[in-house]
């Protein structure tokens, strides 16, 4: 029968009684739909046909292959014309199924890869995790082996992390300090305004780069020293997360730095002492010649007045002379006054040319045979430093160089001044013997001498008064025989310009 709404249905009629009648229509469809398992009609073309094989319901996924009968059965009694009919479909020809493989195969193939790629990727991962697990044990390791403390703060001043070595500095665990914020536990009360003031320029960003030395104070009270450095701390997305400080313990280095000012404070007074007694010795060494001229022109004073010849300018002569001579000796002692009380040497300009002029006459009036050439720059600036220590120094080298020159049948001195740069360069040549091998290596050693009656002391003594000036003393054999002692000293230069700058 057809449906009014079209398709094929069914009629079933039941007898319900004396006369009454069931009638049930079902849609071929549907009952193929709902009663033909889905595995059936994907192998066969499952259909229900009338007696001319026409079909009135399908359920197939293709058509089925006519070249093959299907199998047939009929609903019910054979003579109501229904058949449900099983039809096999085409195979598939060799292409398709080809094809098919084909797929298999690539799905085969890309599954393995894809297997292959996850292994490979598992095993990397697995390596990668190793290597992670290795790094981290050796940092760990690395930071419970350093004695360089190290904490870590969050942006807002919270620590968040500590070292142990930083928890040995200040005596509290690292329980304690994770999530304290400042002031923190190990800041000293006094200290506190300073110590916030680093903080706060840390977290503004504008850690000193070499680093702030602070002073905090243990659990226990003792108190140490750090050196603390600070940087930023990035992330692996290379934000900031906070900061990380490392604590450098430097007590010990400030101790032995404290002990090293303190022995080179003894060592220079000690030096000081030394030179004191050289100062001293040279103070005898000089004192000698204006006192011996004091006793010598008093004695001949005393002989005029006994003798009654005592005229009034042979009296003024040699008072006049003996009293240059003490006030000579006095200057000497005023000197040594000063250098003994720490005063630093003058630093006054001072005419060096004059100086040497004066030196050399005084000298001659022991030694008027020695002929004493002078050779001094005109243009010469004035010299800065010491005068009278200066002219120490001169006159012990003129008397060295006219006693060595003592044996030669013409006695020749020559002193010379000139400009080099900045500096003023003096030397002192003889025509002498020169220094003998046994002196040369030993010239400024206190108490070397070749003199019977030397000291050994003149030439240290020299030296020292031109390192005081920042000078150097040196002495060696002339090229044309003879001995040459020279030294240079700082030239006052122009006069700085004085007046103000107009605002
Ligand atoms: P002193 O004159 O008391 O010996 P110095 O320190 O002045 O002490 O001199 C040390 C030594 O240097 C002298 O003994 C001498 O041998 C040597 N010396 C110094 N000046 C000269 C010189 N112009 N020529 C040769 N030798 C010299």
């Amino acid at each position: 029968m057809r449906a009014p709404g079209g398709g094929e249905v069914v009629g079933v009629v039941a007898l319900a009684g004396e006369g009454q009648a069931v009638v049930a229509l079902v849609s071929l469809e549907k009952l193929l739909a709902q009663q033909a398992p889905w595995w059936v009609a994907e192998k066969h073309a499952v259909a229900i046909v009338d007696v001319d094989d026409a079909p009135l319901a399908t359920r197939a996924r293709a058509a089925a292959d006519p070249a093959i009968a299907p199998y047939k059965m009929a609903i019910g009694d054979a003579t109501q014309g229904l058949f449900v009919s099983l039809a096999a479909y085409p195979r598939p020809t060799n292409l398709v199924r080809n094809a098919l493989l084909g797929a298999i195969g690539a799905l085969a193939l890309v599954t393995a890869v894809a297997l292959w790629t996850r292994a490979r990727h598992l095993r990397r991962r697995r390596e990668a995790e190793l290597r992670l697990r290795e790094e981290y044990a050796f940092r760990t390791a690395m930071e419970n082996s350093l004695t360089v403390g190290m904490r870590a703060r969050d942006l807002q001043g919270a620590v968040t992390s500590v070292n142990p070595a930083f928890c040995r500095m200040v005596g509290w665990s690292q329980e304690e300090l994770v999530g304290t914020r400042p002031p923190m536990p190990y800041w000293r009360e006094e200290d506190i305004e300073r110590t916030r003031a680093f903080h706060d320029s840390v977290l503004e960003g504008r850690a000193p780069k070499n680093g702030m030395e602070l002073r905090f104070r243990r659990r226990d009270g003792t108190e140490f020293d750090a050196l603390v450095y600070e940087a930023p701390l990035i992330d692996a997305q290379g934000r900031q997360k906070g900061w990380i400080g490392s604590f450098v313990d430097v007590t010990a280095r400030k101790q032995a730095e404290a002990l090293a000012r303190e022995q080179s404070e003894t060592l220079e007074r000690t030096a000081r002492l030394v030179t004191i007694g050289e100062m001293a010795s040279l103070v005898a060494h000089e004192l000698n010649q204006p006192l011996a001229a004091i006793s010598g022109y008093t004695a001949g004073m005393l002989n005029l007045v006994d003798a009654g010849a005592a005229d009034e300018a042979a009296m003024r002569g040699a008072l006049s002379k003996s009293a240059e001579a003490a006030r000579r000796a006095g200057r000497i002692i005023q000197r040594v006054q000063d250098f003994v009380r720490r005063s630093e040497p003058r630093r006054e300009p001072f005419d060096l040319a004059a100086l040497a002029r004066e030196c050399v006459e005084f000298f001659q009036r022991d030694a008027a045979d020695v002929v004493v050439t002078l050779d001094l720059a005109a243009d010469a600036p004035p010299a800065l430093g010491d005068r009278v220590l200066i002219e120490q120094v001169i006159i012990n080298l003129l008397r060295n160089a006219g006693e060595a020159t003592g044996a030669q049948a013409e006695r020749r001195i020559a002193v010379s001044l000139t400009v080099e740069g900045e500096d003023l360069a003096f030397s002192v040549a003889d025509n002498g013997p020169g220094l003998s091998p046994e002196i040369e290596a030993r010239l400024f050693t206190p108490f070397a001498t070749t003199k019977r009656t030397g000291m050994g002391l003149g030439l240290t003594i020299c030296r020292s008064i031109l390192e005081v000036h920042r000078g150097r003393l040196t002495g060696a054999n002339a090229a044309g025989g003879g001995a040459v002692f020279a030294f240079r000293l700082r030239g006052a230069g122009p006069e700085p310009a004085q007046g103000r700058a107009v605002a």
